[in-house]
């Protein structure tokens, strides 16, 4: 079992989750997603589907669901951090702070800016809204989750 707040422990799960979306994701990043509560229970987890479908955060939500498990107070883990704008699929971080995750931990800032039409279809940073500050893990360079070369 893991300590709750052993973030390195979670990413690294997170990222054994992006793993199995590598290569499988058309042109969304490769992402792998834990949500955790606060004894250090897993309680879903899940990575990137393709195109207009589930993100990484998305994924480990439908997981919990399904076992019928509260995502209130829980810690989220994702190897990049949750999408801001309303996309293909709603913005992950807006259904972050609806499903009331209180600390999100991230192993990289998203590096790209959206492309956007409207600064309208923006939503405003997960920040101010009852979380917890993001935290950002330094993660090591093979497993940034960008396209592949
Ligand atoms: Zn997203």
């Amino acid at each position: 079992m893991f300590a709750p707040l052993d973030h390195i422990t979670w990413m690294r799960r997170a990222i054994v989750e992006a793993d199995l979306a590598r290569g499988r994701t058309g042109d969304n990043p490769w992402v792998g997603c834990v949500v955790v509560d606060e004894a250090g229970v897993l309680l879903g987890q899940g990575h990137t589907q393709g195109p207009g479908e589930d993100h990484a955060e998305m994924a480990a939500f439908r997981q919990a669901d399904q076992r019928g498990l509260s995502l209130a107070g829980a810690t989220l883990y994702s190897t990049l951090e949750p999408c801001s704008f309303h996309g293909r699929t709603p913005a992950c971080s807006r259904v972050i702070v609806d499903r009331k995750i209180r600390r999100v931990i991230t192993g990289m800032r998203d590096p790209n800016p959206p492309r956007l039409p409207s600064p309208r279809a923006r939503h405003p940073p997960a920040r101010g809204l009852g979380l917890d500050a993001p935290v950002t893990l330094a993660l090591p360079r093979a497993t940034v989750p960008l396209e592949e070369k």
